[in-house]
């Protein structure tokens, strides 16, 4: 079956789907994204996506945007035609072309772009054996909040990771506090079994798998702050452990080459991963 994607009104083969060269996106990063997880066929926490959505695109001033009704039409279809059972779905929704200048112009439509890949769900190993990760100084904007496509630092930050055999990178704020990875959030279980993890200021992402995670620990009753925490606070934890749509909940073994307690997954982070799982499964 050929790849097929939606763009700006239209399903084209996916080798021959393009944007124009004067799309605000492709200049100025002028847009925003979500990626959306498929299991069993079905996208998981599609609502929490579009309400994300829908903030990012409002603080950009980005309007006239397809509604959530025909997206999901898009969405479905996109699943369909190319027939994913286990994969993403990647949204992407742009100011729209015009000549170049940096300002918004006058008459513009947003672009709209709907992909979909199959892919396996997270490698089970990676669960089981947790994952390493490094530190560094986070060098982004002061609007981290917004899913928008400018995604520079968080490219260099994951490259460096995976050089140094990592699979990712915590940022690192001027206070020397952790605002999350390069696509992912970051979370700590303290020595009194408080899970921690950033609250959803402007330095971070409000990870969707963040908020659904969140949920689960409140109605099982865990101890839990939303706070920040540095990265000594972080190598001296009892367990570490990262979220997103791609990765669901990992455990993370080592820090900047030290390793995490005893450097195996904590069961607490264990547990939530469990936890979380089922919760994706009920939500397809
Ligand atoms: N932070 C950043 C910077 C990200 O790019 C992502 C992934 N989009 C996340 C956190 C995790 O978000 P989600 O759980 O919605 O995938």
């Amino acid at each position: 079956m050929s790849r097929i994607a939606y763009v700006d009104g239209v399903y084209r083969p996916h080798r021959e789907a393009a944007v124009h060269i004067e799309d605000r996106g492709y200049q100025f990063a002028d847009g925003v994204y979500e990626v959306i997880a498929v299991r069993c066929g079905r996208l998981v926490d599609e609502q929490l996506h579009l309400v994300r959505l829908r903030r990012s695109l409002g603080e950009l001033r980005i309007e006239g945007a397809l509604a959530d009704a025909p997206l999901k039409v898009v969405f479905r279809e996109v699943i369909r035609r190319n027939g994913i059972v286990e994969g993403i779905v990647y949204l992407q929704i742009t100011r729209g072309a015009a000549p170049r200048d940096h300002g918004f112009p006058k008459s513009v439509r947003p672009v709209t772009v709907v992909t979909g890949r199959r892919a396996r769900p997270p490698d089970p190993k990676l669960g089981r054996d947790g994952v390493k990760i490094i530190t560094i100084p986070d060098i982004r904007w002061q609007r981290c909040d917004i899913k928008s496509v400018a995604l520079l630092p968080n490219v260099l930050g994951k490259q460096q990771a995976r050089e140094q055999g990592a699979y990712e990178a915590w940022q690192v704020d001027a206070e020397g506090r952790i605002t999350e990875g390069t696509s992912t959030n970051a979370w700590i279980v303290t020595g009194d079994k408080l899970v921690v993890t950033r609250a959803a200021d402007h330095a971070i992402l409000n990870g969707v798998t963040r908020q659904a995670l969140i949920e689960i620990i409140r109605r099982e009753g865990f101890g839990f702050a939303e706070r920040a925490f540095t990265v000594a606070e972080a190598k001296a934890a009892r367990e570490a452990f990262l979220t997103s749509t791609t990765a669901d909940v990992l455990p993370v073994v080592e820090i900047d080459g030290q390793p995490i307690a005893n450097g195996v997954p904590g069961s607490l982070s264990e547990k939530l991963r469990g936890a979380y799982r089922a919760h994706v499964t009920e939500s397809a």
